[in-house]
């Protein structure tokens, strides 16, 4: 049956494009967990799938590398593809479109203009001064303010986007700002990484269309689902850290035994995104897991925080950078205090500790 307004739902053009209603189940249930419901919530999947519409979605790209874009279409879960056909409408994207010019510029309006207070606009990139970026003979503020006006919500999808990015890095030739902090009056969902995970957009997206809700946010704007944890707290390598064993090179018995990678650099620890828990390629690993310290990509101003692989993240809760070799002593000192049964192992663990700063006072004086 279509829907109040005349369209079809989204379960009618999931049979138009040729789903059995098996194949929509399973999609349903797909979306179900991605949401993290549980599978008993499936019906109420089901039945927004069968009386919404698809969501249409206008997607406005400004100063970005298109990687943003990139990440988003090879999304594993639910796959990208059944996103774009299945819940949502794509209706302008300037990455995968095939149409351009002027006739790309009046379907963007056409939609604006039929579904007011409907459509999901993204951001991808951001926006310099008005003299620097023009489309179709509009500077990027001007088309950002406009499609911005009329619509339902806004997702700033990466980190250009949600804080200004690569392009803002100083001295930021071309004024470029955040889209997040141009947008007034709307809802804003900042999905920041450079590049964002791709899952994060899609179960962002899915909320959004069967819920008719955007997600409960942060103090930032992030899904607060997705951004509630530091990389440090979900790391595998984290027990390395609080033993206070750490690689000093990308080479060293260290790094090949897996060890913690704060002396190269890691920003785990003051790092808030979900890649050590959704991991990158469908889940098969993630930027620490495969040997290389996470340089920030998420958080605010992380192009300027450089360089990268040295020592500088600061632990929460501390002013300044911490000494490693001092890490496992302080952690295991809070719970020798609470866990008298832990002794033995912290003598050993002292222990270790010392005999590390040993050989790193020895290493110095040669
Ligand atoms: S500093 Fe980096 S490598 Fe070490 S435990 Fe934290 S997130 Fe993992
Ligand atoms: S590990 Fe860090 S730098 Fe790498 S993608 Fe995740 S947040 Fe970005």
């Amino acid at each position: 049956m279509p829907t109040a307004t005349g369209h079809k739902t989204i379960y009618e053009e999931a049979l138009e494009a040729g789903l059995t209603r098996r194949d929509f189940l399973k999609l349903a249930s797909a979306i179900t967990l991605a949401l993290g419901l549980d599978l008993k919530e499936m019906p109420k999947v089901v039945r927004a799938m069968e009386t919404k519409e698809r969501v249409p979605v206008i997607w406005l790209e400004f100063q970005s590398c298109s990687g943003c874009g990139e990440s988003f279409i090879r999304s594993m879960q639910p796959r990208m593809e059944k996103v774009l056909f299945d819940l949502i409408s794509l209706e302008y994207t300037e990455l995968i479109m095939a149409g351009a010019g002027s006739a790309a510029e009046e379907h963007r309006k056409k939609i604006m203009a039929e579904y007011p207070g409907k459509y999901v606009l993204v951001v991808e990139g951001s926006v310099p001064a008005p003299e620097y970026l023009f489309i179709g003979g509009h500077s990027a503020y001007d088309i950002l303010r406009e499609t911005a006006e009329k619509a339902m919500a806004v997702v700033s999808f990466g980190s250009c986007s949600s804080w200004g990015g690569i392009p803002a890095a100083k001295p930021n030739p071309t004024g470029a700002k955040a889209a997040a902090d141009l947008v007034k009056g709307k809802p804003v969902i900042r999905i920041p990484g450079c590049p964002p995970i791709a899952e994060v957009m899609t179960n962002t997206i899915a909320h959004i269309v069967i819920f008719g809700q955007i997600p409960e946010l942060d103090e930032l704007g992030r899904p607060k689902e997705f951004f509630r944890h530091r990389l440090h707290d979900k790391c595998q390598r984290r027990a390395y850290f609080d033993a206070g064993l750490f690689a000093e090179s990308f080479d060293d018995e260290g790094a090949r035994q897996g060890y913690c990678l704060y002396k190269l650099g890691c920003r785990g620890p003051t790092t808030y995104n979900a890649c050590a828990e959704l991991r990158w390629n469908g889940g098969l690993s993630w930027p620490v897991q495969s040997g290389h310290p996470c340089i920030g990509c998420s958080e605010p101003n992380f192009w300027d925080q450089g360089p990268f692989y040295e020592r500088l993240a600061m632990i929460p809760g501390t002013q300044t950078t911490v000494n490693p070799e001092k890490v496992g002593a302080i952690l295991t000192g809070v719970v020798v205090a609470g866990i008298a049964a832990h002794a033995a192992a912290t003598v050993v663990l002292r222990g270790r500790i010392a005999k590390h700063e040993k050989a790193e006072t020895a290493a110095k004086e040669e």
